[in-house]
Parts: C-alpha cells; structure tokens; sequence
C-alpha cells in the first residue's frame, strides 16, 4: 500500500513540475513587467537617443526590446572600472545584447552574472595589444569610449558591444550550454557551411582574400562570427552586396534581418502611460513582449 502512495506521489511531482514552474515564471514575469512599465519611459529615452536599430522598429517591436533590455539588465551585476557610472550604461550595454538576440527566444546570455565596463582599452593577459573588449569564464569586458563610439556609428563597422555579446552567444550555447537556443543551435551549422570556406580562403597564405570583414576576421573562426555579426548590423547593404550568401546564412542564424525595417523607418509619437495601463493588458502584454 505504502509503495503505491510512495509511487502516486512521485508521479504527481513529475507530472506538476513542468505546469508549477511555467505558472510561476509566468507571474515573475508578470511582475518585472508591471515594474518595468514605471520605467519604459527612462528606458525609451535612453534607447532611442543612441540605437538606430531600435528606432526602426514598430511600437510592439520597440517595447520588446525594451522589456528585454530590463530583464537582462536585471539579470546581470555591472561593475565599474576606473569609469564614472551612470544610469544609462548599463541600459545601452544590455541593449546591445537584446539587439543581437532579437530574433532568438534566449535572450539573456545566462551564465554571465557579471558584466565590467572599463574606461579606454585595456591590457589582458600577456597579449601585447590593447583589449576593446573581451570574453571569458568570468564575464563580458567591454571599454566604454570603444563601446560609444560603436553604437554612434563613428567607427566604420565596429561596434565592439556587438561583437563582444555575438563571442557571449556562442559561449553559452557551444560552450557552457547554459542557454541554448534552439533555433540559432540548429541553424549554426548551416551558416558555417557557408562560412567556413569564407573563413579559410581569407586565412590562405598567398591568396588570401580580402573582402568588408577585414583582417581581424581572419584570426581564428571565433573572431570571424564576431565581427562578421558587427558588419552585419554596421553595414548590413554592403554586406549583402558583397557577401550574399553569408548575409543570408547570418540573418538565418539569427532569426532577423536588418535590411527589412530599413526602408520602413518609424518614430514613436505617443508612448502608453504607465497608470492607463490595466491588469489585463499588463498580462497579455508581459507575454507578448517575451
Ligand atoms: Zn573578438
């Protein structure tokens, strides 16, 4: 009798696991959204000021992106070297990573708890030249006046927060296997089919080929996705002119193309007011903007 309560019980847990969790991400989910609404406005005002990307988008579309950049704010612990801090840095830094993933359903580079801006470039490890940013087991490393300058388009298509959230994507789905996203998993291998002979002619000796993405791509294959996904956001109309089967396998990988909204630029008019907004839409909404 005791083995048949014992076994009822297991099965019970197992079959309510799954519905238990989804019920309680879902209100948490529910309640980062009644809070992020307070402050979509700030959020809207700092976004908008530096990403073009993000002016391109429809009303919907924008306050996606800005839900995601609060979760993964949220998500994340900032630390400051040597820089002075501000509201809006760790709200540009986390929209860079949502304008990479913005195709995906993962969008939160989980594995990385820390995030370290730093001021100017910066030495690591015993390489002889100076850091915009990097990767590694303990963090994302961005330098911020590299990172400014990234996202005002002031540096021909370098845009080191892309290219070092683009190094984060691929280490926590190849990597850690911390945050795997099902899509980009299963399209990875498809952009390397096309990518990967790209890579090797640029890397070949005497006939090395030269094309938009530059020497730096040619490094190792690590350093050609990053700045391959940097041209693809910087100039993403050279990119299909010169490169067109690497733009398409890109903007399959990640799920969205750049040169779609480029034409049907918007601008926000009225933004909702945060106390108009009911119990209902901030349900439907929270669900929505994931
Ligand atoms: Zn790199």
């Amino acid at each position: 009798m005791e083995i048949v309560v014992i076994i009822s019980l297991v099965i019970g847990i197992l079959l309510l696991n799954r519905p238990v969790t989804v019920l309680c991400q879902r209100l948490y989910t529910r309640h980062q959204f009644k809070r992020f609404i307070a402050r979509e406005t700030f959020y809207h005002s700092v976004v908008s000021r530096h990403f073009r990307y993000y002016n391109r988008l429809g009303l919907e579309e924008q306050r996606k992106f800005l839900f995601r950049t609060y979760l993964f704010q949220h998500a994340k612990n900032f630390h400051y070297i040597e820089v002075e801090p501000s509201a809006e840095m760790p709200i540009l830094v986390s929209a860079a990573a949502v304008q990479l993933t913005f195709g995906l359903d993962k969008f939160k580079l989980n594995y990385f708890d820390d995030i370290f801006i730093l001021r100017d470039d910066y030495h690591y490890g015993y390489y002889s030249r100076p850091f915009m940013g990097h990767v590694d087991q303990t963090g994302i490393y961005l330098s911020w006046d590299n990172f400014m300058k990234g996202i005002s388009g002031q540096t021909a298509n370098c845009n080191v927060g892309l290219h070092e959230m683009a190094h984060a994507l691929a280490y926590v789905n190849f990597i850690t296997q911390t945050e795997e996203d099902r899509h980009f998993k299963k399209e990875f291998p498809n952009f390397s089919k096309v990518a990967r002979p790209i890579f090797t002619s640029m890397q070949q000796g005497e006939v090395r080929a030269k094309n938009l993405l530059g020497d730096y791509a040619a490094t190792n294959y690590h350093e050609f996705w990053a700045v391959a996904v940097e041209v693809f956001f910087e100039s993403p109309v050279a990119f299909r002119h010169e490169l067109p089967e690497l733009y398409e396998a890109m903007a399959c990988v990640l799920n969205q193309d750049p040169l779609n909204f480029i034409s049907g630029s918007t601008t926000i008019i009225r933004r909702p007011e945060a106390k108009k907004i009911s119990e209902e839409t901030i349900a439907s909404s929270a669900k929505e903007a994931l």
